[in-house]
């Protein structure tokens, strides 16, 4: 999805095209040959994906020109923010009121919003965190897709229960053919304008196979792909860049290196975050963030953590909770509280007022079935559906009882479409 509403391009400088979407303007980078001035085109995450004809992006258009209208009233009306309180806390006033006017939070400031609990207060921390996602990203909510390729996984990552010291756990290997029609169906079908593709990391695929995946999806299924296996090695970034990748989903899990040593036997946070940086200079579009409620994990870590994903030019945070799997080193680790990621991901908002979108991840919606909702209401501007062929669903078990775990597409796309609605979200990518 991220059904990317058609654009029209006004002028090409180079390889930037300014893209008119009823009236606003925005940058895309092009690096398709054929694309004139007047051309429609679908753009994601900033990069032009594909053109359609005039004669379909007109129809697109009419269809969503009154809605678009409609979402923003509804967005505009659902994000006012009134911080003129009976309340008496004057000290979280005078945060959020700083906060709401873009001003810099000291960590004293951020700490002290880490740490509420009280839910009138914590409501107003939401309601700030949403009106500055109105405020500067508009009511645009993108969708990705995400085919889960292999559960296959060489590394021990305590909490995860893909890892090997799952034993219990049938492992499979989606075969190129089987991507492919994965990645077609959720393209043609379903209109997905950009894919993730994830695994465990899984040595049974080379780089140049994995390569030759991504060119074929992009020769035939115009889509931004993303790339999410784990530490490929900085040339395996370059090949799959090479190929047509131009997103890495990569958390860093944890800004502590000894929480991260901890946890992730035999790996190191340097490295992890030496892939983020030559990714990022490589071109790629970030997606990173960390996992909230390791055993030992202290305010301070996350707060790091959420200016460690913004050091690292994230493109969009991703902030889930740890859930515990029955067959792992964790499994008798309490879950992260659904409120206390939320929490983070408005001070996300907070922190990065104007860049990053802000994911809210299937490991909340497992916490919470209303977790989708108060994400997107407390800053949060992107959701991810879950692609992956049902057959393989229940074998890539990172934890248990995943959400939409066996929802077909369209259902998913269906809920996901009429909770948009109702906050005033459009599924774009603007
Ligand atoms: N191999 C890739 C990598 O290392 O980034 C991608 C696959 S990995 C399974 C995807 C994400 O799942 C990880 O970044 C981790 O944060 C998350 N994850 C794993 N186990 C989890 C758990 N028990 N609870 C919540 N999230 C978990």
């Amino acid at each position: 999805m991220c059904y990317a509403i058609p654009g029209k391009v006004e002028k090409i400088e180079k390889n930037t095209v300014i893209v008119d979407y009823f009236g606003e303007k925005r940058k895309a980078y092009n690096e398709l040959a054929e694309i004139s001035v007047g051309d429609y085109i679908y753009a994601q995450g900033g990069f032009v994906v594909n053109k359609i004809s005039a004669s379909e992006a007109q129809s697109i258009l009419s269809l969503w020109k009154e809605t678009f209208f409609q979402l923003q009233e509804v967005d505009l009306k659902l994000s006012r923010l009134h911080l003129a309180d009976k309340f008496t806390d004057k000290k979280l006033l005078e945060i959020l009121d700083k906060a709401s006017q873009s001003k810099e939070l000291s960590r004293q400031e951020l700490l002290y919003l880490l740490e509420l609990k009280d839910s009138r207060r914590l409501e107003l921390l939401f309601k700030t965190a949403n009106f500055l996602r109105r405020k500067y990203h508009k009511n645009s909510c993108c969708v990705h897709g995400i085919i889960e390729i292999s559960n296959y996984c060489q590394r021990g990552c305590q909490y995860c229960g893909i890892s090997y010291h799952n034993k219990e756990l049938k492992r499979y290997r989606m075969t190129k053919d089987e991507i492919l029609d994965a990645a077609k169906e959720a393209v043609e079908v379903y209109g997905f304008k950009s894919l993730v593709l994830q695994s465990g990391e899984d040595r049974g695929y080379s780089v140049d196979e994995l390569a030759d995946i991504i060119k074929e999806i992009k020769k035939k299924y115009p889509a931004l792909i993303f790339i999410s296996f784990g530490e490929i090695g900085i040339n395996g970034l370059e090949k799959l860049y090479q190929a047509g990748a131009r997103g890495l989903l990569m958390r860093f899990e944890t800004s502590n290196p000894k929480l991260y040593q901890d946890v992730h036997p035999g790996m190191s946070l340097e490295s992890r975050l030496e892939h983020l940086r030559k990714a990022y200079y490589l071109g790629y579009l970030i997606l990173t963030g960390g996992l909230i409620g390791l055993p030992g994990q202290s305010k301070e870590d996350i707060l790091n953590d959420i200016f460690l994903a913004k050091e690292m030019h994230a493109e969009m945070f991703s902030f889930g909770p740890f859930i515990p799997h029955p067959h792992t080193p964790f499994s008798g680790i309490k879950p992260a509280q659904a409120e206390e990621v939320v929490k983070v991901l408005a001070l996300a908002r907070i922190i990065d007022n104007t860049h990053a979108k802000i994911l809210v991840t299937t490991a909340l919606e497992t916490l919470s079935r209303l977790a989708a909702k108060s994400g997107l209401l407390a800053g949060a501007n992107s959701l991810m559906l879950n692609v992956t062929p049902l057959a393989y669903r229940p074998f890539y078990s990172i934890y248990p009882n995943r959400a939409h775990q066996s929802e077909d597409i369209a259902s998913q796309i269906e809920s996901t479409v009429s909770l948009l609605r109702s906050l005033g979200r459009a599924p774009t990518d603007l």
